[in-house]
């Protein structure tokens, strides 16, 4: 984004290129990310391959709902995975002669609050080297440099879950065409696909899980059971290839910006996978940042740069409130007599009232970002 304003930028990253290739992480797409990966020229591989899907399925009481948010919006989700979109992005940056640099270690960030910014690494040669720069763009995720070196400066709202959601990647068919939540008072049963044989599928489990406590059998026997239905052939089970642990939690840190680094993506907030808003809110910060420097570069206006952190962060609530708002219907909290019939009340009327299926479907496609990436 900055590139293409005309604006010089280096992009430094800790992993080797083939690592960062192969990690498979996000896979749903808001339209609202396609539509600037369209803008950017980025999108062709995208729409060759890319799976385009209309909502998303909803089990529960052993049936099958498909809540349709194309027919609603004309808009569609797509599942593309999230180390396509990065290969995709240091494809480009290296035809812009700007390639990735990979392998930088012990990187630093110095003088942010003097307005006169330096990042240090260490190149893949072993030579240290120093980048001079008028901003920093803090996209190293939440075990990154750039939120450990403000850490003392933001303040951050936290909420942890008990569980966590066990996957698997599986040599299998999916059973539905599109994405499915099953809701069962045990607990959320999740399958997703990755293409028409690859499945990603997950259970929520206790926050304090052994994976090595879950046989592939016993994973499968568990997405049956909870995945049961009257209406839908038995899901089909499959070799697993990968299977992971991922704890469940919500995070906002205030400001996103201190001094010239600024905080995107993942080092300044996490959500709940359920909904998928991770990815899409760090294209959604891009391009709040990329928007806020292309304005300062082309009449120097310092305005949209002040204002970047409360302009993202009422996006970054609005999803938070997305999130919350299927992760509590969707799982299973208490073991009360209240938590079960208060989530299937809540699932009953996404299905029986338009406008509730409406007002989900709106920010699952994606909510407009705040600004344009590019500066006009
Ligand atoms: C298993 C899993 C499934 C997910 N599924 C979804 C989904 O379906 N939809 C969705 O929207 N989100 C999903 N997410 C969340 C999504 O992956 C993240 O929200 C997203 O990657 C955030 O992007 P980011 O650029 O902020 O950070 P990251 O993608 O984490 O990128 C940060 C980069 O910085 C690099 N880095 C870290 N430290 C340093 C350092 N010191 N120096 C240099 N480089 C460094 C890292 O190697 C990494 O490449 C999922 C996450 C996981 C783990």
């Amino acid at each position: 984004m900055l590139l293409r304003q005309g604006i010089d930028a280096i992009v430094l990253e800790q992993r080797d290129e083939a690592y960062v290739r192969a990690r498979v992480r996000a896979g749903v797409l808001e339209q609202t990310t396609v539509d600037v990966l369209d803008q950017l020229g980025l999108a062709d591989r995208l729409y060759a391959e890319a799976l385009r899907h209309d909502g998303f399925y909803l089990r529960f009481d052993r049936s099958t709902h498909k809540l349709d948010f194309h027919a609603d919006t004309g808009r569609n989700a797509w599942v593309y995975g999230q180390a396509e979109v990065v290969a995709d992005l240091i494809d480009d940056l290296k035809k812009r002669d700007r390639p990735v640099v990979f392998e930088a270690a012990d990187v630093s960030v110095d003088g942010y609050l003097t307005g006169r910014p330096e990042v240090a690494y260490t190149d893949g040669e072993g030579r240290r080297r120093v980048i001079e720069a008028d901003f920093v763009a803090g996209c190293d995720g939440f075990h990154g440099v750039c939120r450990a070196t403000v850490a003392d400066r933001i303040a951050t709202a936290e909420r942890s879950y008990p569980f966590a959601w066990l996957g698997i990647l599986a040599h299998s068919t999916p059973v539905t065409a599109e994405g499915m939540y099953t809701a069962h008072p045990d607990g959320l049963a999740v399958h997703s696909m990755r293409g028409p044989h690859i499945t990603r599928q997950y259970l929520q489990v206790p926050a304090d899980t052994d994976l090595d406590a879950w046989s592939d059998e016993r994973i499968w026997a568990e997405l049956r059971r909870r995945s049961a239905a009257d209406d839908w052939p038995e899901l089909e089970t499959g070799e697993v290839f990968e299977k992971s642990l991922a704890p469940l939690r919500s995070l906002v840190s205030e400001p996103m910006r201190v001094g010239s680094l600024f905080l995107l993506g993942d080092a300044a907030h996490i959500v709940p996978p359920t909904g998928a808003k991770g990815l899409n809110l760090a294209v959604s910060d891009a391009c709040v940042f990329s928007h806020a420097v292309g304005g300062f570069y082309a009449t120097g206006r310092k305005d949209l740069l002040d204002a970047y952190s409360d302009t993202a962060l009422d996006r970054v609530w609005q999803a938070q409130a997305f999130s919350w708002n299927l992760t509590s219907m969707l799982h299973r909290f208490d073991d009360d007599g209240f938590d079960w019939p208060l989530r299937r009340a809540r699932l009953q009327r996404l299905v029986d009232c338009d406008d509730d299926r409406r007002a989900i479907g709106h920010v699952y496609l994606g909510l407009p970002f705040p600004t344009a990436w590019r500066y006009e």
